[in-house]
């Protein structure tokens, strides 16, 4: 039986991409290992929980189906949670250094950091995808042909677009420029285990206000970073990105339980790199759960076709 669980093995076989994203490459080390999105130590260790007697985390990439329903979450350690190999050994350690080992204060440096990789880690995402598309992988021979070439296209489009946003933010990172970004963050408490790097491209904003992707899209950029007793919840917006700037002076206005639930919203609609601790996962009742699952499912049915902001019944951060 062919089930998504299926279909992402087969994806995970097939969509190997190395490269590293700093534009310097002439330090690269040799060596592109499979880096962390969201850092093991200080942000991964903090979801940890037991599960069946192992320290485990959740992510609502590792689950299990059947006839394309969601069923249950899939625990996985942290060592396998978020990895990329988009950058080399060298760069990954060295760039990251202010944000892998001091803590969190919201300087411009720090948060253009959280930003940089997570951008990184969108636009290898989407080297992934284009990699499986044009792979020999198992499941490629049952998409029907229009339908690929169409997403071939659609993904080779995307990748030009987020190119163009990686040449701004080398720049940045090269002339240390890291105001040129605007950031929005708020803290929130007390401490809620989840984590969460991701570009948001959605259709709508909170308020509705269509954001027409055939013109162009949004490209902003969400990190939830969790912090001993509290959670930081970031915003980056690239001064190009006119899109993107419509929803974050809209995300800026929101009241904290509005921000809250426009941030779980989009965790559900369109985030893939989310992780959180079992002890979130279990306060939740069992119909709160399959609640979840179904608001998941929905979207991924439906994906582009919802008419307005996909607004979920779970607000992650109360
Ligand atoms: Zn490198």
């Amino acid at each position: 039986m062919i089930t998504y669980k299926a279909i992402l093995e087969d994806y995970k076989k097939n969509s190997n991409f190395k490269y590293c994203f700093y534009y310097d490459q002439s330090n690269c080390s040799k060596n592109i290992k499979k880096a962390h999105s969201v850092q093991k130590n200080r942000i991964l260790n903090q979801l940890e929980a037991p599960v069946n007697g192992n320290n485990l985390i959740y992510s609502f990439n590792d689950f299990e189906d059947e006839d394309f329903k969601t069923k249950g979450l899939i625990p996985i350690g942290k060592k396998k949670a978020s990895i990329f190999t988009g950058f080399c050994d060298f760069h990954d350690s060295k760039l990251f250094s202010p944000i892998e080992n001091f803590p969190f204060q919201g300087t411009s440096e720090q948060l253009f950091l959280f930003t940089y990789r997570t951008f990184a880690h969108g636009l290898h995402q989407l080297l992934e995808t284009y990699t499986y598309y044009t792979s020999k992988g198992d499941f490629i021979k049952f998409f029907p042909r229009d339908y690929l070439h169409q997403h071939v296209k659609l993904t080779r489009f995307r990748i030009e677009k987020l190119l163009r946003y990686k040449k701004i933010l080398n720049n940045h990172i090269k002339l240390k420029n890291y105001d040129n970004i605007k950031y929005h963050y708020r803290i929130i408490k007390p401490f809620v285990p989840i984590a969460s790097s991701s570009i948001l491209a959605p259709m709508y904003t909170f308020k509705n206000v269509y954001l027409n992707p055939r013109e162009e899209y949004s490209y902003l950029v969400l990190n939830i970073i969790p912090d001993t007793t509290q959670t930081i919840i970031c915003i980056s917006q690239f001064e190009e990105d006119y899109k993107g700037k419509i929803f974050f002076d809209e995300l800026k206005t929101l009241t904290d339980t509005e921000f809250e639930i426009a941030i779980s919203s989009l965790l559900i609609y369109c985030t893939t790199n989310t992780f959180f601790s079992p002890l979130l996962w279990d306060k939740f009742s069992s119909e709160e759960k399959q609640l979840i699952f179904s608001e998941i499912d929905y979207c991924i049915e439906n994906g582009d076709e919802i008419d307005k902001f996909f607004m979920s019944k779970i607000n992650f951060f109360k």
